[in-house]
């Protein structure tokens, strides 16, 4: 019989305070603008990396959950400090991490824990947990109470299981948006299992859209942009679109009619779905990414006729953010940004209101500290 001292279990006894006066941006209310707030980080415990936030992407989601907009399926509670697109450097580890060290690139994306469980969790699609996945930002945190706060601060401390490695060689403001943008477009395009040789639609050509035609296009797929913006035409081609689609033009949407294999709709504000599924080959897909906050009216002719499927779509779970920043890694893919400084982001939310995005804002957060 061995005598050795069991080791302890660390508990919330062990761990050192937290760290108060956290540097953050945020809102305090549904109508108000994003000021500087200060927030408290949970001391990394052993598990935990700590990291210092280089670029923080700014996605449509975050104006919806930062507006409250999304209050029937996921309200919003205040102070609000959004972001979800994070690249950072490793500040601390704590003593059981394994794959990051201090000095380490890493980033996070839209997930921070999950049960580790249930099915779902076991397949890596964390996303789709049974208990609930906690998000990065307005999620119940398990730690210090309250809510989960974003990447729109100068730090973050996350289970090593939530982060992620950002292969060498990509610009780092242009891989940030990957932990959102590119894993939500990338994940339904696996999903549904787009190739070479087919026609792929994609839906509105902002910070989401942008991705998945670099991406479609990656997989050797014919692709049209559907855009409502004119102005982006040219840039819809030089990102990988081999056609464009301008939406408002009905007789421009009907030559395409019966033709997709697969759409993927980015649209952040309500819109017209049936039209899209008009566009649908028989046994064609359309796939929801965008989150208007209101229900859009669906034609059962429209889906009946060809035996059509309209689907959703959430993210993507850890292990598939990984193969798809991987993905990015080889083949040089990362999104086309605006850099801006932290006192821009309101600046940014109006923009993206008006469309006028190209393709996604990063924000440059040394800037919170100027
Ligand atoms: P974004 O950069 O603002 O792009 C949205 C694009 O939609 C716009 O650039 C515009 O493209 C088009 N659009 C806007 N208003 C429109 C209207 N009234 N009618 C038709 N098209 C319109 O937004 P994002 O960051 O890509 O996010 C897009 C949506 O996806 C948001 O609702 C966001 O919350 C959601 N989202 C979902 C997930 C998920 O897991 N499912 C993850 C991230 C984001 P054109 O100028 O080309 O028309
Ligand atoms: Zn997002
Ligand atoms: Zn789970």
């Amino acid at each position: 019989m061995s005598d050795a001292i069991p080791p302890t279990l660390p508990t919330e006894l062990d761990r050192p305070a937290p760290t108060a006066g956290v540097r953050a941006y945020g809102a305090t209310s549904a109508s108000a603008p994003l000021g500087p707030l200060t927030i408290s980080r949970r001391a990394p415990g052993p598990r935990d990396v700590q990291l210092d936030v280089l670029f923080c992407g700014v996605c449509h989601s975050d104006l919806h959950q930062v507006r409250d907009e999304w209050h029937a399926f996921m309200p919003t509670v205040y102070p609000c400090v959004p972001g979800h697109e994070i690249v950072g450097r490793v500040v601390a580890v704590g003593r059981d991490v394994r794959t990051f060290k201090e000095g380490d690139l890493a980033a996070v994306g839209c997930l921070v824990e999950s049960c580790r469980s249930c099915a779902a969790c076991h397949e890596g699609e964390e996303q789709y947990c049974a208990a609930g996945a906690t998000f990065t930002y307005n999620s119940p945190d398990s730690h210090l109470g309250g809510v989960t706060y974003g990447g729109y601060a100068e730090s973050l401390v996350v289970d090593e299981a939530c982060v992620l490695r950002v292969p060498g060689g990509l610009d780092l403001a242009g891989a940030a948006p990957l932990l959102c943008a590119g894993i939500t477009t990338y994940s339904p395009l696996r999903h549904w299992g787009v190739r070479a040789g087919q026609k792929v639609g994609v839906v509105g050509l902002g910070g989401l859209g942008h991705m998945a035609v670099k991406l479609a296009n990656a997989f050797g797929a014919r692709v049209v942009v559907f855009t409502t913006s004119p102005g982006k035409v040219e840039d819809a081609v030089r990102l990988g679109a081999h056609e464009v689609v301008i939406s408002r033009d009905a007789a421009e949407m009907q030559k395409h009619g019966g033709s997709f294999d697969f759409i993927l709709d980015t649209v952040s504000a309500v819109h017209e779905l049936n039209p899209y599924l008009d566009l649908l080959k028989r046994h064609g897909t359309l796939t929801m990414v965008g989150a208007p906050e209101t229900p859009l009216p669906v034609s059962a002719f429209g889906l009946i006729f060809g035996r059509k499927r309209l689907s959703g779509s959430l993210i993507g779970g850890i292990p598939e953010t990984q193969e798809m920043l991987d993905f990015c890694g080889e083949h040089g893919i990362t999104a086309d940004v605006e850099r801006i400084p932290i006192t821009k982001i309101n600046e940014a939310y109006e923009r993206l209101l008006k469309s006028d995005v190209k393709y996604r804002f990063v924000i440059d957060m040394a800037t919170l500290k100027t």
